[in-house]
């Protein structure tokens, strides 16, 4: 069975607008995008999209590339202290001579919309409420969605990215599923894919899960994005392994729509404690 992430986000952010509709203000995003690398371009605009259909406010800046890391800087201390804006967002990856680490460690973590700053990182490490990444956000959301259970079963990541693989885990964990990472150095990956009730695949080369990795009846979640011949191509081999599992996820219309509706969530969420303390 096919798990619809378009289709499931499209009813969850109903669920949001609703929501929204209710507040007093609006939710404000302030989305920070330097260059014009074209696959940053286009997501910024489905996030655009998406929010602004919600009824939030999203601004984009876009920077040219060879600005000045300091012009980023004081566009985020600008953003931090306006009351007004609830949720920042600094759209990767950034050109070279730009320090990322700093620049998101920079960001006010209550506004911290993608959940990538350390303190947020540091709350989901030990299970304490806070901005958890979107994507396995999202994730988690479509597995809901779908009655899917989490614990007890054999969760298997392949990736351990700061912003997928080590975080779904992480979530994964908490949701009491025993959970296995794997990445580029993992020995004998098959062997160990083959085990999981629930396969992760968060590793940025297309089709790389192939039918003889997957249990039967598995679940599979594919984040892969890679962009083939123009096309959206995922990292699981999808007409391989669709037929032998129980539930997986297509590339495009899968976990892409639901990180987008995650992180309008976590933009609601993040008014909402904002307004508590205003
Ligand atoms: P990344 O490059 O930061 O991490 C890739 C991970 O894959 C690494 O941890 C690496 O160890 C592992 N890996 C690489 N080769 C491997 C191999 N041969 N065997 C096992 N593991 C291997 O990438 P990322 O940011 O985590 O993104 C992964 C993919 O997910 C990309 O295609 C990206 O475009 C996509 N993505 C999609 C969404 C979405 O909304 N759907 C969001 C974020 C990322």
């Amino acid at each position: 069975m096919i798990l619809d992430g378009r289709k499931t986000a499209d009813v969850l952010n109903d669920i949001l607008k609703q929501d929204v509709e209710k507040l007093n203000n609006k939710p404000r995003l302030e989305i920070i995008l330097v260059g014009n690398n074209p696959a940053s371009q286009s997501y910024v605009k489905s996030k655009l999209k998406t929010a602004s259909k919600l009824g939030m406010i999203v601004n984009i800046t876009n920077i040219p590339e060879t600005a000045l890391e300091k012009e980023v800087r004081d566009l985020i201390v600008a953003f931090n202290n306006n009351k007004e804006v609830h949720g920042i967002l600094l759209q990767l990856p950034l050109p070279k001579h730009m320090n990322s680490d700093n620049l998101i460690e920079l960001i006010d973590y209550k506004k911290d919309v993608d959940g990538f700053h350390t303190m947020n990182q540091g709350l989901l490490f030990q299970n304490k409420s806070g901005i958890r990444p979107a994507t396995p956000l999202g994730i988690m959301m479509l597995l809901d969605y779908y009655n899917i259970p989490i614990e007890g079963k054999h969760v298997v990541v392949i990736g351990r990215s700061q912003i997928v693989g080590a975080p779904v885990a992480k979530m994964f964990l908490d949701r009491h599923g025993t959970v296995t990472i794997t990445h580029s150095r993992t020995k004998n990956l098959n062997e160990i894919t083959k085990q999981a009730d629930i396969l992760v695949a968060a590793i940025g080369k297309p089709k790389f899960v192939k039918k003889d990795m997957v249990k039967i009846g598995a679940v599979v979640i594919d984040v892969g994005i890679n962009r083939v011949d123009d096309k959206l191509i995922g990292d699981v081999d999808f007409d391989e392994v669709e037929p032998i599992v129980s539930y997986i996820t297509p590339v495009p219309k899968g976990v892409g729509p639901m990180t987008i509706c995650a992180l309008a969530h976590n933009l609601y969420k993040l008014y909402k404690e904002q307004e508590k303390h205003s």
